[in-house]
């Protein structure tokens, strides 16, 4: 039996088909390559590429593969991008989830586990945020996350097919080697574009805003490393596969760090002086995100390892440095 890892070739996917192998998992990847890499999928590792609202794409590998689970990364994830182009959003992250389902429906797959949000719940009433806390975002791509989660539960009801989502908080990071890591062509996450600096290719990081209502007045944020994610599929799968039932989980360490905090870690790890500058707050951003996990870690028995932020920030460096033009293709 093998898991079908959609989206495998992107920043995440590709470290959950890394940590999925060594696990011990049969792993296959599909992927459109629209913002992922070839190259960040070993060469042992069977490959299709292909758009998942494509059916027949699906047919033909769930035909030729014995699946039993689904890993479902794929999707468009820009937010101000989401807002701009919702019908883009809605039509990739929405429309892609209907056509997953039907193919698992049609080839009798029961199990799911997807990539969901901590921007479901848009700009929360309280933090540590709880799975049980309202959802009401702000945007379009956190929208099309909160349907696709609901689509899941109507048809897990329905059909006999079972999920995990996993609503992620500020994922960071890179494989401890170095090997394959975080490449967007469009970057808009804080660590890559703070490690730009050193790296040469801007002279400064700008802040977004320095007057939220917290300790320094940069926005605070829960940064959860990639590898510590990826164990939190496998712990998802195990779990649907003891027969546990479908369920929601947040994933973050509960900690929260300021913009400025990250920046000075950051600047301890590269030994470099790394020059901010103050900018307008970026439309929509929360003041603070902080996941309480307490329900990943008492029924998923999952709790991050790499919480001090010099070393969640010390792998990127480190595939950055061996790296400093992504994978180049
Ligand atoms: P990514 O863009 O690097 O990876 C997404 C992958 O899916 C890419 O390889 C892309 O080519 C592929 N893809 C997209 N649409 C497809 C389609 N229709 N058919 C086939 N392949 C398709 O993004 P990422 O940062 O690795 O994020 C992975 C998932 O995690 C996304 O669903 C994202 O919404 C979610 N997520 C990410 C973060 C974060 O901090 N990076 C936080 C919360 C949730
Ligand atoms: N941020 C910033 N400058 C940048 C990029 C991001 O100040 O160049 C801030 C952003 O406002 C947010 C935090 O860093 O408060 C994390 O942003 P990111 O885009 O990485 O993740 P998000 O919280 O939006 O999911």
């Amino acid at each position: 039996m093998s898991v079908l890892i959609c989206g495998g070739a992107g920043y995440i996917g590709s470290h959950n088909v890394r940590a999925f192998k060594a696990h011990g998992d049969d792993v296959i990847v599909v992927d459109s390559l629209e913002t992922g890499h070839r190259a960040s999928v070993p060469n042992d590792v069977k490959f299709y590429e292909g758009d998942i609202r494509n059916s027949e794409i699906l047919d033909k590998i769930f035909t030729e593969n014995n699946i039993e689970a689904v890993i479902h990364f794929c999707a468009y994830s820009l937010v101000g991008e989401s807002v701009e182009k919702p019908l883009k959003y809605f039509d990739n992250n929405v429309g892609g989830m209907i056509s997953l389902l039907e193919a698992m429906q049609r080839h009798d797959v029961k199990r799911i586990i997807f990539s969901s949000t901590a921007a479901t719940y848009g700009e929360p009433k309280k933090v540590p945020i709880l799975e049980t806390d309202p959802t009401e975002p702000t945007n379009p791509y956190g929208e099309s996350k909160r349907i696709m989660e609901k689509m899941m539960h109507w048809v897990s009801s329905r059909y006999d097919i079972r999920y995990v989502s996993l609503r992620y908080f500020n994922v960071a990071g890179a494989w401890h080697d170095g090997s394959i890591g975080e490449d967007h062509k469009c970057e808009t996450h804080l660590i890559p574009l703070i490690l730009q600096v050193p790296l040469g290719k801007r002279n400064h990081i700008t802040i977004y805003g320095d007057d939220y209502p917290t300790k320094d007045g940069t926005c605070i944020r829960d940064y959860i490393h990639v590898e510590d994610l990826a164990r939190a599929h496998i712990l998802a799968l195990e779990y649907l596969r003891s027969g546990g039932e479908s369920n929601i989980f947040n994933l973050g360490s509960g900690d929260g760090y300021s913009v400025m905090e990250m920046i000075n870690a950051a600047r301890k790890v590269t030994g470099h002086p790394i020059p901010a500058q103050i900018g307008e707050r970026r439309a929509g951003d929360p003041a603070r995100l902080i996941a309480d996990s307490t329900k990943a870690q008492n029924i998923l028995r999952w709790k991050p390892e790499i919480t001090r932020m010099e070393d969640i920030i010390s792998t990127a460096w480190k595939w950055h440095q061996s790296h400093p033009d992504g994978y180049m293709d």
